[in-house]
């Protein structure tokens, strides 16, 4: 049975990522976010000591890159009948905890990204190996596609032992400073997303070329970039996972990687939002407007009531992305509460932050505190890896067991 009590053998990971989030990350928060663009050359020494504590930790996985799904797992849980608190559960907790520091260097963490998730979900074991200290960005989002990433128009030929890649990928976070690109293609348009592969493609491939930067609202210490692939020519061993097209699997292959990133999307509103609700109770305190959990929320002042709405549905949001990790922990399909899990945390995210702006006024609208950055940063997290929209149509087809043609 599911309990979402905090395993005690993750408080150590958890307690560590947290120190590093209060002490290295939040200092540079500000300066990061002024200076759009600028490589945050404090994260080449905080992404040594998250790989050292993904390393020690019992459980693997500091931070983005320690999504998988063990094989050793289900084995476990078949022999024993016990379940399993494992890498996704530690992934999500401590990703928080770094994003309660600051969402976007969490984004830039050397070989933390969103690709890397990408490879430990998908990837064979040979090719974990091989990509082993690679720091990889993920390219799905083409000109014409966004939400229906069915219908991605990259396409990958084979072409003796390689592949032949040619598209455009736009919004690639971390796309000029990683040194890998998780670019999914078509093997074959007409067969529909079964066909859809990703494929690890080098930077320092001659086919690939970074076309330009994004200005953003927020998130802007992370890269965002514009990617062409002109006859990339990739290793036919760099396609992740299996080549072969199971028109059958339904939401298998490349898109099975979003079972595990939504709930680390999740992860990051979570992280996020938590900073802001701190935040906002000391100003609060500061004010004199005193939140007392013993007390019933219409007993208190307005603020306090508001406050402590903000903070259970916030409660809502972190046991829903828990859940959704577990799941993956458990090997238990997870896509409708991975879902689930983005949905709401993408939306209490952005409620609980610009709600905190509201609940601290002045201070919460100038540059002296970090609850505007926060309010900016949050957005992206209600978009990226699927928006809110398209959260909840997957949701409903799950639930009403309709298929993505039938509701669209
Ligand atoms: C800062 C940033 C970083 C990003 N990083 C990455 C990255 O690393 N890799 C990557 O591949 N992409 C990335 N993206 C792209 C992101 O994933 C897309 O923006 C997102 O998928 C939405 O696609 P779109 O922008 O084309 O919007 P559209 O798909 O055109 O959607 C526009 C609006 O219509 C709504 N909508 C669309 N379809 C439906 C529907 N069927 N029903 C109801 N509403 C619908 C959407 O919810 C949205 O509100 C990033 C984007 C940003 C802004």
């Amino acid at each position: 049975m599911i309990n979402l009590e905090i395993p005690r053998k993750h408080a150590s990971l958890i307690d560590q990522a947290h120190q590093l989030a209060m002490n290295m990350i939040r200092p540079i928060s500000r300066k990061y976010d002024r200076a759009e663009h600028t490589y945050p050359k404090e994260l080449d020494m905080l992404a040594a000591l998250i790989d050292g504590v993904s390393e020690t930790g019992a459980a693997g996985g500091a931070g983005a890159g320690g999504v998988r799904r063990d094989a050793s797992d289900a084995a476990d849980n078949a022999d024993t009948g016990t379940v399993r608190n494992g890498t996704n559960l530690a992934s999500v907790l401590s990703v928080a905890e770094m994003c309660w520091g600051d969402t976007a260097l969490l984004l830039s963490m050397p070989r933390q990204g969103l690709g890397n998730s990408a490879i430990a979900s998908v990837a064979t074991d040979e090719q974990l190996e091989r990509y082993r200290g690679t720091w990889a960005a993920m390219a799905i989002t083409e000109p014409g596609t966004g939400s229906d990433s069915a219908n991605i128009t990259t396409t990958a030929v084979k072409d003796g032992d390689d592949y032949v890649i040619n598209g455009e990928k736009i919004y690639v976070t971390s796309g000029e400073r990683a040194d890998s690109v998780v670019v999914w293609a078509t093997l074959d348009k007409e067969l529909g997303r079964a066909a859809i592969k990703s494929f690890l493609v080098r930077k320092d491939n001659p086919g690939l070329k970074v076309e330009r930067l994004e200005h953003k609202l927020g998130i802007r210490a992370s890269d965002t970039a514009a990617i062409s692939l002109t006859d990339c020519r990739v290793p036919a061993e760099d396609l992740l996972g299996s080549p072969e097209i199971d028109t059958g699997s339904g939401f298998g292959g490349a898109m099975a990687t979003f079972d595990n990133t939504r709930p680390l999307v999740a992860a990051m509103a979570v992280g996020c939002a938590r900073a802001a609700l701190d935040l906002t109770r000391d100003l609060l305190e500061q004010a004199g407007v005193v939140v007392d959990y013993d007390r019933p929320a219409q007993s208190h002042a307005a603020a306090a009531a508001t406050f402590l709405r903000l903070e259970a549905d916030w409660e809502g949001a972190r046991l829903l992305m828990m859940q959704a990790a577990w799941m993956a922990d458990n090997r238990k399909p997870n896509s409708l509460e991975a879902s689930m899990a983005k949905a709401k945390a993408g939306r209490v995210g952005s409620d609980v932050t610009l709600s905190c702006v509201q609940l601290c006024g002045t201070l919460g609208y100038s540059e002296s505190e970090l609850l505007e950055k926060w309010a900016r940063d949050s957005k992206i997290l209600d978009i990226f890896e699927g928006t809110q929209q398209i959260q909840q149509l997957i949701v409903a087809r799950r639930v009403l067991g309709l298929t993505s043609s039938e509701l669209k």
